[in-house]
């Protein structure tokens, strides 16, 4: 997908558009998404790649919803991020390139990883829509 920064301030709401384009991070706790506990699919807001389900979504009381896995090898990508004097693992939307999140190795068996993404980055597919 080639969309401009110019097309993506269109699509995307200010908190989207910060989130995804400018690698922000919404405050904990303060996403829709922390507690939310229906079945579904949770797509990317910036172009609907399909990047985690409500099967592998756990509190990890971060602030931020957490997932131990992702859909599929379409779902994201990752890259090393040394930005605020931290290595951390960050995690794109494969499709779109959108920033969601980072990765981290202390999340649950079977995976032992931790998706830790913004609430602002992801849209919710109920299971029966
Ligand atoms: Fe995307």
């Amino acid at each position: 997908m080639n969309t401009s920064d110019d097309e993506w301030k269109l699509k995307l709401n200010p908190e989207q558009y910060k989130v995804l384009r400018q690698c922000g991070t919404e405050p904990p706790f303060s996403g829709k998404y922390v507690n939310h506990k229906e079945d579904g699919t949770y797509v990317c807001a910036g172009c609907g790649n399909e990047l985690f389900t409500s099967d592998t979504k756990y509190d990890s009381r971060s602030g931020w919803p957490a997932f131990w896995n992702k859909v599929s090898e379409e779902s994201v990508t990752i890259k090393e991020d040394r930005s605020l004097g931290m290595k951390r693992i960050e995690v794109l939307c494969k499709k779109c390139g959108g920033h969601l999140g980072h990765v981290f190795e202390d999340g649950p068996q079977p995976t032992g990883l931790r998706y830790c993404i913004n609430s602002a980055a992801l849209d919710f597919k109920e299971k029966n829509e």
